[in-house]
C-alpha cells in the first residue's frame, strides 16, 4: 500500500459537470489530486476546459460524503451495516408492492449517473418490481426538447456533433446561456463566430455574454418564444424562402402547417413579444442567406409552459428551410447534467425503453418481456411531477431515488417538502446526505463518477468510457453495484461483476446501440448512437427522419400563453446556470476554490428598476412569490432590462433556494415546471 500511495497515476475520465462532455487525465498519487488535464486526445474538448472540470474535484474527498448506510430512528439517522439496509428496504418495498400494487412504488433516476446504472434503474422498476414509474431530471430540464423533436423528427437529441456547429453560417441560441451552461461548446462557437465569419442571433430575456457578442440579439417576452418563431416560419412561408424540395421529400404534414401558420403575422407577433417586426424579419433573412443554420436551445425554451410546442416551433422552422440531415444544420438541444441524454437514452423514462423504444411499441416490449421474463404494461407509468402528485393522493406509498436532490431542484420546494414527508418509505442513494435524504428512511452511500467505471452520453449523442481513478472511498459503493443488491435481496439473481456486462445487455435490446461496446469504447474512442442501422452516426439523420415513412411531421401545436399571477406579482422572475458552480451546488459548494471565486448568491436587477425602487448593489431584498420568501442582496446590473430579475439556481443555502419562489404549473405536454414563468414582489430589508 505505501508503495501504491508514492505512485503518480494517469486515468482518462469524463467530466461530470455538463452535457459537453470533455474528458481528461486525472493525476493522483493515493487519493490526492494532482491535476487534472485535458489532452489532444479528447474528441470533444481537446486541450480546452473550463473551470469546473479542471478544479471542480475536491468534493470526491470531502470530509461531508456519507460512507456508510443509515437508516431513521425516529428524528434520528444511525449507521447500518448494507445487510441491514437492503434487509430493510427488500422488506418495506416487497410489502408495498405486495399490498398496495405494483404501481405504489416510485424509481426516480438520475443524469449523474453512468449508462449503465440508469439502465439497472429501470430493470429494477420494470422486471423487479413490475412498473413503469421510472423518471430522470430531464423532467425538470429537457423533456419539452425531447417531445417537440419525437414529434417532428423522431429522435430527441442532437443532429450533429458540437464541431459541426462551427459549420453552419448562422447559429441562434434561445433561451440558453452557454458561456456559463456549456462553456467549452460557447468558446467552439465563439471562434466560429469570430475566425469564420459564422453569424450569430441570441434571444434571452439577459444580455449575457453570448448576447453581447451576437450580431442580432432579441428580446422576447417571458414565455412567448413560440409566437416569434411561427413568425419568422411564416415570413419566411410569404416570401417563398422555404425549401420546397426537401419538404416534398422529406416532410408530411405541409399544407396543414401552411395553414396552421396563418395567424402568425408580423403585428401579431410583435404584440405578443414585444420584439420589432424589423428585427422578425432580419431574423428570417439571416436564416434565408445562411449556408446552414444551427438552432441551440436551453431551460429558457423548455422550463415553461408552452416549453414542448416551442421546441416542436423550432424542428418546424428548420425543416421548413431544410436545415436538417447536413453538417452545420439542425436542433441542438442543450443537454444541462453530463447524462442527461444517456439517462433518457437508457429507458428511464415511464414511456420509453432503452435505446428509445417506446412502451407501447409492440415488437421492442415483447423483446424485454422476454430476456426479463416478465409481462411490461403499454402504458407509460408516472413521471416525477406525477409521483408526487400520486403521494398527495394516496396512491403512491414508496419512492426509491437515486442521485437527485428534488427537495431543492423540483419546483415549489416548501409543497415538495411536504409531500416527501408523506411518504411512507423512502430510500436516497447519493453522494451527500442532501436536501431530499433529510426526508428519507434509507440513506445509502454512493460513489462519484471518479470511483467507478461506466460510460457517459454528451449531448451530442456520443457515448464515452470512464475509468476509475480511485477506490470507493470506505463503504460507499458504485450506484450499479448498490441496485444490483436491491434486485437479489428482492429474490433476483443478477450477477454483474463488471458494468461492460450491463452495457452489453443493454445493447443486445437496443438496434441503435447494436455496434457499441467496451471495446469499440477503448481509451478516447467513442460512439454516436442515431438512424443509421445500429452503427455510430454523428449526423444523426443522413438518408431520412425516424419514422416508418422515414418523413419528418410538421407539428401543428399551438401557443400556449404563459401563467397567470395576481397583480401585486409585478416582476418577471428569471433563473439560470453560473459557471462556477454545477446545477444546485451540492458538488461544487464543497470545492473551495469555486466556492472562494463565488461565495453568496443574489438578484440581479436592472438599473431602471433600482432607479425606481431607489436600490443600490448589495442592498438585502425579500423577493415573495405566491409559494414562498427568499432574502438575497442586489446586483445591479444592464444585463437584465425592465421589470426583470434574474436569480442563480445555484444557491449556498437552502433558505434562499430559487425553487421556494417558482410554482407547480408545468409544460402541456411532458409537466417539466415552468421554472421560467414566475413573477414575484421584491421589498427592501437593508440598505447594505
Ligand atoms: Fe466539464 Fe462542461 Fe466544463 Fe467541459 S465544458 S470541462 S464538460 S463543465
Amino acid at each position: 500500500a505505501a508503495m501504491r500511495e508514492t505512485r503518480t497515476k494517469k486515468t482518462k475520465t469524463v467530466c461530470t459537470f455538463c452535457g459537453v462532455g470533455c474528458t481528461f487525465e486525472v493525476w493522483t498519487k493515493g487519493r490526492k489530486i494532482l491535476k487534472v488535464e485535458p489532452v489532444e486526445q479528447s474528441p470533444v474538448n481537446s486541450i480546452s476546459s473550463c473551470v469546473k472540470g479542471k478544479f471542480g474535484w475536491d468534493f470526491v474527498n470531502s470530509e461531508e460524503r456519507l460512507t456508510t448506510p443509515l437508516i431513521r430512528k425516529g428524528d434520528q439517522f444511525v449507521q447500518a451495516t448494507w445487510d441491514e439496509a437492503l434487509t430493510l428496504i427488500s422488506e418495506k418495498l416487497g410489502t408495498i408492492s405486495k399490498t398496495e400494487g405494483t404501481d405504489a412504488i416510485g424509481f426516480v433516476s438520475s443524469s449523474k449517473i453512468t449508462n449503465e446504472e440508469n439502465y439497472l434503474m429501470q430493470k429494477l422498476a420494470r422486471q423487479i418490481f413490475k412498473t413503469n414509474n421510472v423518471d430522470n431530471c430531464s423532467r425538470y430540464c429537457q423533456s419539452p426538447a425531447t417531445d417537440g423533436l419525437l414529434s417532428t423528427v423522431g429522435f430527441g437529441g442532437d443532429s450533429g456533433t458540437i464541431q459541426d456547429i462551427a459549420k453552419a453560417g448562422l447559429v441562434i441560441i434561445i433561451g440558453a446561456n452557454p458561456t456559463e451552461g456549456h462553456p467549452v461548446l460557447a468558446t467552439r462557437v465563439k471562434r466560429a463566430h469570430k475566425l469564420h465569419g459564422q453569424k450569430l442571433i441570441v434571444s434571452d430575456l439577459r444580455k449575457h455574454e453570448m448576447a453581447e457578442r451576437s450580431d442580432l440579439f432579441i428580446h422576447p417576452n417571458q414565455g412567448t418564444d413560440f409566437v416569434w418563431l411561427s413568425a419568422v416560419a411564416k415570413y419566411i412561408l410569404d416570401q417563398g424562402w422555404q425549401n420546397e424540395e426537401f419538404i416534398r421529400q422529406h416532410v408530411n404534414q405541409y399544407e396543414e402547417y401552411v395553414k396552421h401558420l396563418e395567424k402568425f403575422t408580423l403585428e401579431f407577433a410583435e404584440e405578443l413579444t414585444g420584439i420589432k417586426k424589423q428585427q422578425l424579419i432580419e431574423v428570417a433573412k439571416m436564416i434565408h442567406e445562411a449556408d446552414g443554420t444551427c438552432i441551440l436551445w436551453g431551460m429558457g425554451v423548455t422550463q415553461n409552459i408552452a416549453g414542448s410546442h416551442t421546441s416542436a416551433a423550432i424542428s418546424n422552422l428548420l425543416l421548413l428551410t431544410g436545415n436538417y440531415m447536413r453538417e452545420g444544420a439542425g436542433a441542438y438541444p442543450l443537454r444541462g447534467h453530463n447524462n442527461v441524454q444517456g439517462a433518457c437514452d437508457m429507458g428511464t423514462l415511464p414511456g420509453w425503453l432503452p435505446g428509445n423504444q417506446h412502451i407501447a411499441n409492440d415488437e421492442a416490449r415483447e423483446r424485454f418481456e422476454k430476456a426479463y421474463g416478465v409481462k411490461i404494461s403499454n402504458k407509460p407509468g408516472k413521471d416525477n411531477t406525477q409521483m408526487l402528485e400520486a403521494v398527495e393522493s394516496g396512491d403512491l406509498k414508496a419512492i426509491y431515488l437515486v442521485g437527485e436532490d428534488m427537495a431543492w431542484i423540483d419546483s415549489n420546494s416548501n409543497h415538495v417538502h411536504e409531500t416527501l414527508s408523506k411518504l411512507d418509505f423512502f430510500v436516497v442513494q447519493d453522494v451527500f446526505f442532501t436536501k431530499t435524504a433529510q426526508f428519507a428512511d434509507v440513506v445509502l452511500p454512493a460513489s462519484p463518477s471518479l470511483e467507478k467505471e461506466g460510460t457517459f452520453t454528451n449531448t451530442e449523442r456520443r457515448v464515452q468510457r470512464l475509468y476509475q481513478v480511485f477506490e470507493p472511498l470506505e463503504d460507499s459503493k458504485p450506484d450499479w453495484w448498490i441496485i444490483q443488491q436491491v434486485a437479489n435481496y428482492m429474490g433476483a439473481n443478477w450477477n454483474y461483476s463488471h458494468p461492460s456486462e450491463i452495457f452489453a445487455e443493454m445493447a443486445s435490446l437496443a438496434p441503435i446501440f447494436m455496434e457499441a461496446n467496451y471495446e469499440v469504447l477503448e481509451g478516447w474512442n467513442s460512439f454516436f448512437w442515431g438512424s443509421n442501422q445500429g452503427a455510430s452516426t454523428p449526423l444523426l439523420f443522413t438518408d431520412g427522419f425516424n419514422f416508418p415513412d422515414k418523413k419528418a411531421v410538421f407539428s401543428l401545436v399551438d401557443f400556449v400563453p404563459p401563467v397567470q399571477y395576481g397583480e401585486e406579482f409585478d416582476l418577471v422572475l428569471n433563473n439560470g446556470r453560473l459557471l462556477e458552480h454545477f446545477h444546485e451546488g451540492n458538488l461544487t459548494n464543497k470545492s473551495r476554490g469555486l466556492q472562494y471565486k463565488l461565495p453568496e448568491v443574489f438578484v440581479e436587477v436592472s438599473p431602471e428598476l433600482a432607479k425606481e425602487r431607489e436600490i443600490a448593489d448589495g442592498f438585502l431584498v425579500r423577493l415573495l412569490s405566491p409559494y414562498g420568501a427568499i432574502k438575497l442582496r442586489a446586483l445591479v446590473t444592464d444585463r437584465v432590462q425592465g421589470n426583470e430579475l434574474y436569480v442563480p439556481m445555484h444557491s449556498v443555502s437552502h433558505e434562499n433556494a430559487v425553487n421556494l419562489l417558482t410554482g407547480s404549473t408545468g409544460d402541456v405536454r411532458t409537466n417539466t415546471p415552468a421554472y421560467k414563468q414566475t413573477k414575484v414582489q421584491m421589498q427592501v430589508i437593508k440598505k447594505r
